[in-house]
């Protein structure tokens, strides 16, 4: 496994930068794969071309994802974490649930469009991709010495767990990852529901806020009083008691909306 940190020498636009986010509100990831052929360098040349899909005539700053996996199985790191690259937007997945903006993308190099989408059969990625994809996951998220570090080294995201992984075609792009890869996506994604869609800590609960449009300043994990504050306002917005506490009627309004 080889891992590259190429934010400084993969292909930029000068004087242009995506938009930045608070890595305290990343909750998972979204796995791509490429447009056509290519490696990840060839991505960020098309991306800062102006021949690019996503706005054309105008040249994105750089990759639109954080991270890539070549087809050899050596993972590049992009973006840094706390940029939300042109691949972020969009809505959520599920009616209710986070927003594209709130994840990582990360695109595997190859086009894997299923037969019935491309008109003809496509290779699959390669096994060393698929173990890479999940190592990298793995290691953005679901190990605990990993969430423990600061912000941003390696790309850790604390805030983030392995279950929240999706596909670009929950997000609306019906041909992205392509079948392979959602088969992969839904293994990882198991049954159990992600921590932040059962609400167990103060960050959860301040994502969900944010989320839903209230603000519980900054996503830290700590109930201060804009947090008791946010969740008053949908208390109120809800008839509920109007308390700032995570009580189990509120959890349930929260949740079921
Ligand atoms: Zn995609």
């Amino acid at each position: 496994m080889v891992f590259v940190d190429a934010r400084l020498t993969l292909p930029r636009v000068p004087g242009k930068s995506f938009n930045k986010r608070d890595p305290g509100e990343i909750v998972g990831f979204v796995v791509h794969q490429g447009a056509g052929e290519g490696t990840i360098k060839d991505y960020a040349e098309y991306h800062t071309s102006t021949k690019n899909h996503i706005t054309p005539g105008d040249p994105r700053p750089g990759l639109c994802y954080t991270f890539g996996i070549e087809r050899d199985g050596t993972i590049v790191w992009a973006n840094d974490v706390n940029v939300r690259t042109s691949s972020q937007k969009g809505n959520s997945p599920v009616p209710g649930k986070y927003g594209n903006t709130h994840f990582m993308g990360i695109v595997v190099a190859g086009d894997f469009k299923a037969g019935e989408y491309a008109g003809g059969a496509k290779p699959n990625p390669a096994p060393a991709q698929v173990t890479a994809l999940i190592v990298l996951i793995w290691h953005l998220s679901g190990y605990r010495q990993c969430r423990d570090m600061p912000y941003g080294l390696f790309g850790c995201v604390p805030s983030a767990n392995y279950y929240d992984v999706w596909g670009h075609s929950h997000f609306g792009k019906r041909t992205c990852p392509g079948d392979f890869l959602a088969r992969v996506v839904g293994i990882m994604r198991a049954e159990r529901p992600s921590h932040h869609e059962q609400l167990n800590t103060a960050r959860d609960w301040q994502l969900r806020l944010k989320m839903k449009g209230y603000d519980p300043g900054p996503i830290d994990g700590i109930w201060g009083s804009k947090s008791r504050a946010a969740l008053s306002s949908f208390q109120a917005v809800r008839g509920l008691a109007t308390t700032g506490m995570r009580d189990a009627a509120t959890k349930a309004a929260l949740l079921g909306d």
